[in-house]
């Protein structure tokens, strides 16, 4: 969160520049983010994209050491270490075995941490008052950062190419060059290993949400979303378990589309277990949601990246998620939850050549 004058001017002009091709580029195909209300998603962010604001791996195991000293409800456990043995956490809520839990994972994908910001705040949020009386009636599971060696950019390949100013850059894959969320089946990498092996066998787990970034320019209805939701579609699941990821969907619907700020669509993602979505959602009877939030930390390409002007609205979208999800798993409406809003729905549209996140 320190070193925001530690920029590079030359990075600064060359990334200027990017951004102003991809502005041209989305207003050439109609979506223009003309009349852009407070920092909303039709903000293109053409302003600077600085990974100095970012917490580090290190200052994010100071902060969440800083919440497990005064939080008593909250636990705080060393699940595993990733390739560079850095270490990953989890941060439990465990009040009581009967009640239904929840788990949060955020950045599988290196570059994609203001679900990480987020997810920081609302074990900040844990700690208060008001959040007490919630913590009785659920349980919660936090593992935030799961790719640090990604997100510190300490990896054993060049990022020479990677757009963002400020002291590191960030990046999808672990260290090991490996998309982390294409190892569920095979479990082949240490940060996968210790998700399975010390998070997801070893608690009854009813809920989980998937957190990631995807590019700035997928749309629906002509404009821009803040972000996507999909529940598991591989054929290895109940209906039950995908009905219960189609409930803590219009959980997330019905409390983040509404605000000023907020315009989801549906993610148009794949069928392979390999992906978390799918495969803890086949493995274990987890009902999963994935959840994409609008632009990266840090990219090669300019028109993922999304400026800082728009991590106000993207780490409240985080929050809001978190904490809406937490008190319906809590009180129970999660489980009456009307799922049809998933039937009109429409896919986002992207731009020809954006890859999926996921
Ligand atoms: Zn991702």
């Amino acid at each position: 969160m320190k070193n925001i004058s530690k920029q590079f001017p030359t990075r600064v002009l060359k990334k200027s520049s990017c951004i102003i091709a991809g502005s041209a580029l989305l207003l050439g195909l109609g979506l223009a983010p003309a009349n852009a209300v407070g920092e909303g998603p039709n903000h293109n962010g053409n302003e600077t994209v600085n990974t100095s604001i970012l917490h580090t791996h290190e200052s994010m195991a100071a902060e969440l050491r800083k919440q497990d000293a005064k939080q008593s409800a909250m636990e705080l456990e060393v699940i595993g270490h990733s390739a560079k043995g850095r270490e990953l956490f989890l941060a439990k809520y465990l009040s009581d075995p009967a009640n239904p839990t929840i788990m949060f994972l955020t950045q599988q994908h290196g570059n994609e941490q203001l679900t990480t910001e987020g997810a920081l705040e609302v074990i900040k949020h844990l700690g208060t008052g008001r959040m007490a009386k919630v913590l009785e009636d659920v349980n919660i599971l936090v593992v935030p950062m799961l790719n640090p060696d990604g997100a510190m950019g300490d990896v054993d390949f060049p990022l020479d190419d990677y757009i963002a100013s400020g002291d590191r850059h960030l990046t999808r894959y672990n260290a090991n060059n490996v998309d982390i969320n294409r190892d569920h089946v095979a479990k082949t990498q240490p940060e996968i290993q210790a998700l399975h092996n010390n998070v997801l066998s070893a608690y009854d787990i009813d809920y989980m949400i998937d957190l990631h970034h995807q590019g700035t320019r997928s749309a629906v209805d002509g404009k821009l979303v803040s972000g996507s939701i999909l529940y598991p579609t591989t054929e290895d699941v109940s209906e039950e378990v995908r009905e219960g990821s189609k409930r803590l969907g219009a959980v997330v619907y019905q409390n983040v589309d509404p605000t000023g700020w907020g315009h989801l669509g549906k993610y148009v993602g794949g069928t392979a277990n390999t992906i978390a979505r799918n495969g803890i959602a086949a493995e274990y009877g987890i009902s999963t949601l994935l959840f994409e939030m609008r632009g990266m930390s840090d990219h090669y390409r300019s028109d993922y990246v999304l400026g800082q002007k728009s991590n106000g609205y993207l780490r409240q979208q985080t929050i809001l998620t978190l904490e809406s999800t937490i008190k319906a798993v809590a009180d129970g409406s999660v489980e009456t939850m009307d799922t049809s809003f998933w039937d009109s729905l429409p896919e986002q549209a992207s731009l020809p050549g954006e890859e999926n996140d996921e």
